[in-house]
């Protein structure tokens, strides 16, 4: 960053205050079930989750003149307004300049395969009103002068399409559309958790009707777990990512997510096996992703053991401290763990030492105060002996300071505001660094309207499986951008054909509810919610990770459905009613877990090898990563194979038996658009031909 930025311009960038005041809907009438006096809300749309996505889908809604009503565990508890890193980075089509084409970005977010092409079309396309929409709205986007965005090279992004407002991007976001939302009349519910999908019908005919959550506020004598009944139309899952599924992890406390949820109600999910994985500041102190700047300003890499020596483990993996400074700035836009880039003394190598440092019970720092380690047989670091693409980086962003914490001054000192409001300043102390799971690439299986295969359920954002094997960095918040703008069209088109559908509230489901919740309170042999958590959690990061082996996710996938039977035939305790959602929340995660790793045992099973940001290991595999010092036989691992790349494992269970199933669904292709002229297609727009399912 050129000159001096005055603090209360960063400031205002950093410290991002949120809307208060969403009004909260009146209930329609009661529901009286076996004793209970359940609340009753009826809508055309229901919005679960508000963060980035689900306040998108919720504006578009009610802009569209839908009857639309959010309800969420934490208006601003999701990924989207609590999470980050240097720059938090959009990608999107780029038309300043020479402009974009649009094939070429949709080839861009699908270029790890298992993406549906017509998606990847769909989002490059959307991407610019999607875009438009937050400017519009006030999301600071930096322009150039001639109104161009101002651009960036981010993750599996070779063309420069990145844009951001900050390590803040997806809290302004959440901010500019919550304030439309208020603005709007938009009605919701807080401090409310989904606990059931309900549906209507049976066979082709079965579709979604309403949803139960539990919501404090609706605790009476005759509703003692304060159960809300929600009728609608439409229902579209927003609820984010299933960030409590690792103990390792850079997700914000208690993102739960919708995939359990959805999973129960019998809906399929797609690539569940892609996740990112990535170097950031563990949970324990500020869970944030060390990309960008934080890296490309070259700080030093060390680690320390139990009596607080330290290791300058790096020096043991590269051969030149050129190397490996460089491979140390790249981290910076390569920043998920890609197994390939573990070969040839690439950037992966990096995580790969730190996993290593971990496993040997040191902690891995990461210092902007001193400059990164020299190679013991090489010469000791210098700005002047960098790769040619690291020094041209440097010089063109003015960061040519000695030390790292002057760079990451000169480049973004953004980067350093965040940390600070943490109480920690990058001038005096070290990060505590991890390789952290980020994000999921797979979820629920959407079509390009965002329709999911219950019939009526759209899934949008994190909660839907719209991603690939690989993603470029920031095409999460704008993807969930397109589809909320895509359901909302959807959602409106099929209201105006049917404005009346009123089923009666599945009263079985209802109840089996009630009785579950009671069981949990009742039962003194319950599990305990803390040690379910515990045991998933470490499974998944141990077991599942972004290392793993074929013997090691079978074992996992064994322990887990041994988890679900116990939950099936012992319940998860809760405390009080007040925590009741939250051990209800447990058995939904405990579903998503076995999910996972169900998709993941069949594709290990198969012959799949290691992509995106997962390496399957296995002393069969045909590459291994090389150190300074000899081969790293423990990470030899299998290839990708490119028949993979054309389909997607899709996972369902059944709500009869419980079991899990996976299929393999070749990828949809983009289709044709040789007939596409003004005259001959204004007609399918206007009568809402152009909404018919992609599915
Ligand atoms: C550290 C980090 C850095 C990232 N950086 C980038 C980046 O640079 N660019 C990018 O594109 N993406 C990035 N991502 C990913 C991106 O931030 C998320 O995918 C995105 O914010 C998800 O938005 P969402 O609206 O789908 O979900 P969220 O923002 O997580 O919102 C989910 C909402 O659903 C609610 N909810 C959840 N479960 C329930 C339930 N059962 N009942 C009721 N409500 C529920 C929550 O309270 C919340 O309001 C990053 C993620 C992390 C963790």
């Amino acid at each position: 960053m050129k000159g001096r930025i005055p603090q209360s311009i960063l400031d205002s960038l950093t410290d991002v205050p949120m809307p208060r005041g969403f009004a909260r809907p009146a209930p329609a009438g009661t529901l009286r079930q076996g004793g209970f006096a359940i609340p009753r809300y009826r809508c055309g749309a229901l919005v679960v989750g508000s963060g980035a996505a689900g306040l998108r889908a919720a504006v578009e809604l009610r802009r569209r003149g839908v009857d639309v009503m959010v309800l969420t565990r934490s208006w601003y508890g999701g990924t989207s307004a609590c999470s980050g890193s240097d720059k938090q980075t959009l990608h999107t089509a780029a038309l300043e300049r020479t402009g974009d084409d649009f094939f070429k970005v949709a080839e861009a977010l699908g270029a790890g395969g298992a993406m549906d092409a017509d998606t990847a079309y769909v989002e490059a396309v959307g991407s610019v009103e999607a875009l438009a929409g937050l400017k519009h709205l006030g999301l600071p986007l930096p322009e150039d002068r001639w109104g161009g965005v101002l651009r960036y090279q981010t993750d599996h992004d070779a063309a420069g399409r990145a844009t951001s407002c900050g390590p803040r991007t997806s809290r302004l976001m959440v901010r500019v559309l919550a304030q439309e939302a208020a603005r709007l009349g938009v009605a919701g519910m807080g401090e409310t958790t989904a606990l059931r999908v309900l549906a209507a019908g049976a066979g082709r005919g079965r579709r979604a009707s309403g949803l139960v959550a539990a919501s404090p506020r609706a605790r009476t004598g005759d509703n003692p777990f304060g159960l809300v009944l929600v009728e609608c139309a439409a229902i579209v899952l927003a609820g984010g990512g299933p960030g409590e599924l690792y103990r390792d992890s850079v997700y914000p406390p208690g993102c739960f997510g919708v995939l359990g949820l959805a999973l129960e109600a019998g809906i399929e999910a797609a690539n569940l096996t892609e996740s990112q994985f990535g170097i950031g500041t563990t949970r324990e102190t500020f869970p944030w992703n060390l990309s960008g700047t934080y890296v490309q300003c070259l700080p030093r890499l060390y680690s320390a053991d139990s009596s607080g020596r330290e290791h300058a483990f790096l020096a043991s993996y590269y051969r030149t401290t050129q190397e490996l400074a460089s491979n140390v700035f790249r981290k910076g836009y390569q920043w998920p763990f890609h197994a390939p880039r573990t070969l040839d003394y690439g950037s992966s190598l990096v995580d790969l030492a730190i996993e290593r440092e971990r496993r040997a019970g040191r902690t891995v720092w990461m210092d902007f105060r001193r400059n990164p380690e020299g190679v013991p047989v090489d010469r000791p670091f210098s700005l002047e002996r960098l790769d040619a693409d690291v020094s041209a980086y440097l010089r063109n962003n003015g960061a040519l300071q000695p030390l790292p914490i002057g760079r990451l001054r000169a480049m973004n000192p953004l980067a350093i505001e965040l940390y600070a409001r943490c109480a920690l300043d990058l001038a005096r102390q070290p990060l505590l660094v991890g390789v952290n799971n980020q994000h999921m690439n797979g979820g629920l299986a959407v079509d390009t309207w965002g329709a999911t295969s219950l019939d009526g359920c759209y899934a949008v954002g994190e909660a839907a499986g719209t991603h690939g094997v690989t993603r470029p960095g920031g095409a999460a918040l704008v993807a969930g951008q397109v589809m909320a703008i895509r359901c909302a069209k959807h959602i409106r088109a099929r209201l105006s054909r049917e404005p009346a559908f009123r089923p009666a509230p599945d009263r079985a489901a209802i109840a089996g509810l009630a009785a579950e919740l009671g069981k949990s309170l009742a039962a003194p042999d319950g599990l305990d919610p803390d040690a379910v958590r515990r045991e998933i959690q470490a499974r998944m990061s141990d077991g599942a990770g972004f290392l793993c082996t074929a013997a090691g996710v079978a074992r996992a996938l064994d322990e887990a459905r041994a988890l679900n039977g116990a939950i099936a035939a012992r319940g998860i305790r809760a405390a009080g009613p007040g925590r009741l959602a939250e051990s209800w929340l447990w058995r939904q995660m405990a579903l998503a877990s076995e999910a996972v790793l169900t998709a993941l045992d069949a594709y290990i099973r198969a012959g799949g090898g290691s992509r995106g940001a997962r390496a399957v290991c296995s002393p069969q595999g045909r590459h291994v990563p090389q150190s300074r010092l000899g081969p790293l036989e423990e990470f030899r691992f299998v290839a990708e194979r490119p028949e993979d790349r054309t389909v997607q494992l899709r996972v369902r269970r059944d709500p009869g038996s419980g079991r899990f199933t996976v299929r393999a669904q070749p990828v949809r292709p983009l289709g044709s658009m040789d007939g596409l002229y003004f005259e001959k297609n204004w007609p399918a727009y206007l009568t809402g031909e152009i909404y018919r399912s992609s599915r």
